[in-house]
């Protein structure tokens, strides 16, 4: 039984083959749904109240207020002289690189003058308090909270709560430690869809924010999905994907690692290899076989590779990035010489890594670029999270006299066809001859 799907683009069954491989369960559920709705019920009812009760009963806690459930300034500076110095130094490269690279994200106000001394522009402001969910139930994600805090400080958001749940009272030092180097103002450990209903509806202790972002269960995004509106959301996540595209002379292990970076993270993940050389894909089939066993979540990217993943051969590397523009993948490598002459081919993708020396692992912690990137297809239409997520525009119109008459004539015939009187009267107060 082969350890991964292989294909092929030339052969009449592709498409078909191609889209059952791209096809995946969203997952929505009706139990959850009620028990969610509830949950963003009762906190926007009883507030605090009902954050402490479901945070004793879903995380395991046993608090009498929220206060008890917010994290002190001291013990994030604890938290960051409690990891080891290595840890430490790599969190502290990691977010200088990320600060670095979303600084040029930053958007600027602008303005111009017209000939008669009318003035448009567009102001540029930040989002005053954002929420970031860190996800805690299942495992620590120190990366998340970098990625996900500093756009919002480059932005200039003044307020930003990070949430993170602590079931059993436990939480890891790492995220707390990544919370303070990122600059995030007040952390909470509660979690679940009670923490993003006090993040949209706000409670005595917990001011209510504008937008949400960051990942979480099945809990935390259909909470996240029913509060949208009343405050902004980043996006919904499906599973992890990568596509590579390769000229056949890299190193075949190091393409099998790279596809395991994907796969590892959970079975529903998708890691795809697409290359002109049939016999690079057989010394990749050989090397996952030979690699996997020795991986610590074999198990889940055994299962990934297996349902989700595939070798892919195609008839050169034109037609590679023919069905990386259709798949719009979240990460696409481009393992081959000179990747900069195959960049313009490339229109759909969340991040690109450039040549055999970028793995994706770089881009996930430290490279710089945000690791937040549209999923399932949806970099045909989205981007990265980036600073200006966080960013808002307010249009500028300041005109001068002669500008209000010359366009309080155009103004007053729009205004009369849509019947609207005082929308013309307006606009004619302010015409001069
Ligand atoms: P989590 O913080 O998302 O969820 C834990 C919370 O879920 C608990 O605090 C509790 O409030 C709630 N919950 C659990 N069982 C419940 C129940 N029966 N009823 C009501 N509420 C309940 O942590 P997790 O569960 O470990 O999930 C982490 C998720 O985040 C995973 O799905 C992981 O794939 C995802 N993730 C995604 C990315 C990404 O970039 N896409 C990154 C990191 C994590």
């Amino acid at each position: 039984m082969s350890v991964i799907t292989r294909l092929d683009a030339t052969q009449s069954d592709f498409d078909e083959r191609l889209d059952a491989l791209l096809a995946w369960e969203s997952v929505s559920d009706a139990n959850v749904a009620g028990v969610v709705s509830d949950i963003l019920r009762e906190v926007k009812a009883r507030g605090d109240d009902a954050l402490v009760e479901y945070t004793n009963r879903f995380d395991r806690r046993q608090v009498a207020s929220v206060d008890e459930l917010v994290i002190k300034p001291e013990q994030l500076h604890a938290a960051l002289h409690s990891i080891s110095g290595e840890q430490r130094d790599a969190l502290q490269v990691a977010a200088e690189r990320i600060r670095q690279y979303h600084q040029h994200q930053r958007q600027e106000s602008w303005q111009y003058t017209e000939a008669d001394g009318t003035v448009l522009g567009q102001q540029i402001t930040a989002m005053e308090r954002v929420g970031l969910y860190v996800p805690g139930g299942k495992a620590s994600y120190p990366s998340s909270v970098l990625m996900n805090a500093i756009p919002a400080k480059v932005a200039g958001v003044e307020q930003l709560t990070m949430v993170v749940p602590a079931p059993d009272g436990e939480l890891s030092p790492m995220v707390l430690a990544a919370a303070a180097i990122a600059g995030v103002d007040r952390v909470i450990t509660i979690g679940g869809a009670q923490a993003v209903a006090a993040l949209a509806y706000g409670t005595n202790t917990i001011t209510r924010v504008d937008k949400i972002v960051g990942p979480g269960n099945i809990y935390v995004a259909t909470a996240k999905r029913a509060v949208f509106g009343q405050v902004a959301i980043d996006m919904i996540a499906g599973p992890s994907e990568i596509l590579v595209v390769c000229d056949g002379k890299t190193d075949p292990d190091w393409i099998a690692m790279d596809l395991f970076s994907q796969a590892e993270h959970d079975e529903q993940a998708q890691a795809i290899l697409v290359s002109p050389d049939e016999e690079f894909l057989n010394k990749v089939e050989a090397a996952i076989e030979r690699l996997l066993p020795g991986l610590e979540r074999t198990a889940i990217a055994a299962t990934s590779l297996k349902n989700r993943g595939a070798l892919i051969k195609v008839a050169n590397i034109e037609q590679a990035l023919e069905v990386s523009n259709r798949i719009a993948p979240e990460h696409l490598e481009l393992s081959v010489e000179d990747p900069q002459a195959l960049l313009p081919a490339v229109r759909h993708a969340g991040a690109i890594f450039m040549g055999r020396y970028t793995p994706e692992a770089l881009g996930d912690y430290c490279a710089g670029p945000n690791h937040v990137l549209p999923t399932s297809g949806t970099a045909r239409f989205s981007s990265p999270l980036g600073v200006y997520d966080f960013q808002k525009r307010s249009s500028i119109i300041q005109c001068s006299a002669q500008g209000a008459s010359t366009l309080g004539k155009v103004a007053s015939v729009l205004a009369r066809s849509e019947s609207l009187e005082a929308h013309a009267r307006s606009a004619e107060y302010r015409i001069i001859d």
